[in-house]
């Protein structure tokens, strides 16, 4: 599914990163690493990691999968008493610094193990477990961006996720049916963010 909206130059627009901090091997950073780095990072843009945001990264890396707000939201209780909005600033606010993407078409979050790209993304999702996997989609990207420039349309965001079948390779093979669309469709009833 391909998929374009428009959405709040606040909170949707992704910004270039300053640094880069994907190896080229793709080598994954460790834990203490990408802490460190979204440290760093929101250092850079006078803001910083606080407890809450650290936790709400640390629950995302944890997860490995995409988590709806109401799932992170659900996993800091006993963290202090953490409001829904304070949860939903925390999950904008690593997206903003790129640690954290959003799955549009799942309405959930994952936590880029790789840390912030360089290049726009696009995902995978399986429509069965609920997994989603990023690829780099610079090409498909420049070819949109060029298009919508060719006709006068104007992007303020941009987001290309392809859902169907993982046949096993991302979630399928230890799926328990507890999470993926499923659930999170009822969390978005629940709980409509955006
Ligand atoms: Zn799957």
């Amino acid at each position: 599914m391909t998929r374009f909206r428009t959405r709040s130059p606040a909170t949707g627009k992704r910004r270039l990163h300053r640094r880069r901090w994907r190896q080229p091997d793709s080598k994954k950073p460790s834990r203490e690493e990408l802490l460190q780095a979204a440290a760093d990072e929101a250092q850079l843009s006078g803001k910083s990691l606080t407890a809450i945001r650290k936790h709400v990264l640390n629950v995302l890396l944890d997860a490995q999968r995409p988590m709806t707000a109401y799932e992170v939201l659900a996993s800091l209780d006993g963290v202090g008493s953490v409001s829904p909005p304070t949860a939903y600033r925390a999950l904008d606010f690593l997206v903003s610094l790129g640690f954290v993407s959003r799955v549009e078409s799942l309405n959930a979050y994952l936590a880029l193990d790789l840390g912030p790209s360089d290049v726009p993304l696009a995902f995978f999702v399986c429509e069965k477990c609920g997994q989603a996997q990023e690829i780099s989609a610079n090409d498909a990207i420049i070819s949109l961006m060029s298009a919508a420039d060719q006709q006068g349309f104007g992007v303020s965001h941009a987001s290309l996720e392809v859902r169907g079948d993982c046949r096993g390779k991302l979630g399928c093979d230890h799926w328990d049916g507890k999470t993926g669309p499923a659930a999170a469709s009822a969390a978005i009833d629940e709980h409509s963010h955006k």
